[in-house]
């Protein structure tokens, strides 16, 4: 839902892995993230089945909303996937369970999560994930073997969790903060939160003082402060400035604070180097994308990437939208 090692994201042009991934259905990238390294990705849902549907989601507007859990896909394929991918072992930094949807909301990731760590011991294991789900323990339980979990807090106001997220009808913010906090408890990996800041929505005092309480509670690792970095479904949705990060920042005032501009999860692509056109509409599918976002993605250069979204508009409805970062191309035509 993220780079060269700087956000936002940028996917290897390894020439190597780019083959090996054309094979794979729920492992995308490697990419390279500035939080994470060099980063394999699983994704266990399907495309946008999530508990929640952001305003800010960079994805576009969940198709597949709810809380029940299950096994979306065998996760023998899976497994099978991870087998072939990892026998040569790559060169990673972590193994990062994310994608275009909720990974907790996979009955497979806890026997993923144990699999990794029994049979590929030597590689750290992440899991990018709202937390909207924490309170049950099975999904705590699930994840308890992993190296670094990122949740996101965006609030600790229902109202304004609800402006934000639009999450299912069965959750309550209420007990999603006992859950990530009785996950603090119990779980003795890394905690990296993310907080995601709209300006006007969740920047004024009571907001940041409601969160920095709640920082406390959690006692997370880490704390990284997000915002808008491309389109989102939600026009009003505007990114906060370096200045406003800043300040919110010093009030938090927490350490281990740090200002990222990329979304909670990786986007599910894998590029496939002999269909460059195919590889830019699987990119801009999934989310908006500037030209100089997609060469960096592809390896391509900005020339060639602007010839072929002159074939790809021509094929499809390629919509096109101006933001301060630039011009982002996307399609919404079947997602
Ligand atoms: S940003 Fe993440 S949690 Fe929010 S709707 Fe998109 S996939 Fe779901």
């Amino acid at each position: 839902m993220f780079h060269p090692c700087t956000d936002p994201i940028i996917f290897l042009a390894s020439t190597v892995i780019k083959g090996m991934l054309m094979k794979f259905s729920h492992l995308f990238g490697p990419v390279c993230s500035r939080r994470l390294g060099r980063s394999l990705g699983i994704d266990l849902v399907p495309f946008k089945t999530c508990t929640y549907d952001c305003v800010y989601c960079e994805c576009g507007h969940t198709t597949h909303k709810g809380t029940d859990r299950k096994e979306f896909f065998p996760v023998s394929e899976v497994l099978s996937e991870l087998d072939a991918y990892l026998s040569g072992g790559p060169a990673l930094d972590f193994i990062t369970f994310s994608g275009s949807g909720e990974p907790t909301l996979s009955t497979s990731v806890g026997e993923v999560i144990r699999y990794l760590k029994r049979e590929f011991p030597s590689y750290r294991v992440a899991v990018l994930t709202n937390g909207s789900l924490f309170s049950l323990p099975e999904v705590r339980e699930d994840l308890l073997l992993a190296d670094v979990v990122l949740p996101t807090l965006s609030t600790v106001h229902e109202e304004t969790f609800r402006t934000i997220h639009h999450p299912a009808k069965d959750l309550s913010l209420k007990s999603i903060l006992n859950g990530i906090e009785q996950f603090r408890r119990e779980y003795r990996g890394e905690i990296w939160l993310e907080v995601f800041i709209i300006p006007g929505v969740n920047t004024s005092d009571k907001e940041l003082s409601g969160l920095a309480d709640e920082i406390r509670r959690i006692r997370p690792d880490r704390i990284q402060l997000n915002t808008l970095d491309r389109p989102g479904p939600a026009e009003w949705v505007k990114p906060a400035g370096p200045g406003e990060l800043s300040r919110i920042q010093a009030f938090l005032g927490v350490p281990d604070t740090e200002a990222i501009h990329s979304s909670h999860h990786e986007s599910p692509f894998s590029p496939d180097e002999s269909d460059p056109s195919q590889t830019i509409c699987e990119l801009i599918r999934r989310r908006p994308c500037t030209v100089d976002d997609i060469a960096q993605t592809t390896g391509l250069h900005r020339n060639e990437v602007l010839k072929l979204l002159r074939t790809i508009e021509s094929e499809h409805q390629l919509l096109v939208k101006r933001e301060k970062r630039g011009v982002f191309y996307f399609l919404r035509d079947n997602p």
